[in-house]
């Protein structure tokens, strides 16, 4: 398999170039200026969507950082393994005990998108998510039914109507709380999109788990 092949033997850092070691794709000065998400970051990419219960973020995506690169080179590089060891990160994060062995549902991308893709990165980081904590497989819980995302003021349709026009829910969920995962929040829209189909199917309560947070500024102007 190509991207496998890849992942073992593109040993450069997809930030800077530089050698790298490890199952994280990035090499160590560049793994170090990672900056973790602040609680009141996260708490404010939540606070405009009641949808979401809560939002927890692992790393900042600056413009130019290098977790804008990590998430780059696992969407569009064929890298797809490079978010098994990222979603062992995403499961270190602190969640409350009561999230612990609840349904995690990936984003799912339009099969049109996944098909020229090869694969669904959020599908990969749910993986090592639940790898690391001992559970079984991720449930692919929810198909996109639109390509694209819902603009801001469908968005305010939709929640008006209480329904997802972006997702549909495939199977019924255990009445409980669902890790919903995804790999970059940004104005939340689409976790908020995801977070209703779920919600219809059955789940009391959707917390995103995210690889990156953009940064408040940058979801203030768009
Ligand atoms: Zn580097």
């Amino acid at each position: 398999m190509a991207a496998m092949r890849r992942l073992l033997t593109d040993d450069a850092c997809v930030a800077c170039g530089a050698p790298r070691v490890g199952m994280l794709t990035l090499c160590a000065p560049c793994r170090r200026s990672l900056v973790r998400v602040p609680d009141e970051t996260a708490a404010a990419a939540a606070a405009p969507w009641p949808e979401l219960a809560s939002v927890t973020g692992l790393w900042l995506m600056e413009d130019g950082s290098a977790a804008r690169a990590l998430v780059h080179a696992l969407k569009y590089r064929s890298m797809p393994l490079s978010g098994i060891p990222i979603g062992e990160r995403l499961a270190r994060l602190p969640v409350p005990a009561s999230l612990r062995g609840c349904p995690v549902v990936p984003v799912p991308l339009h099969r049109v998108r996944e098909r020229e893709r090869g694969y669904n990165q959020a599908l990969y980081l749910a993986r090592g998510l639940v790898s690391a904590g001992g559970g079984g497989a991720p449930i692919e819980a929810l198909e996109r039914v639109r390509a694209d995302p819902s603009s801001t003021h469908l968005a305010r349709v939709e929640r008006a109507a209480g329904r997802s026009h972006v997702f549909l829910a495939r199977l019924e969920l255990p009445s409980g709380p669902v890790l919903l995962v995804d790999d970059v929040f940004t104005t939340g829209s689409t976790a908020a999109s995801a977070a209703r189909a779920l919600l219809a199917a059955g789940a009391t309560e959707v917390h995103a788990v995210v690889v990156g947070l953009t940064p408040a500024r940058r979801r203030a102007l768009g």
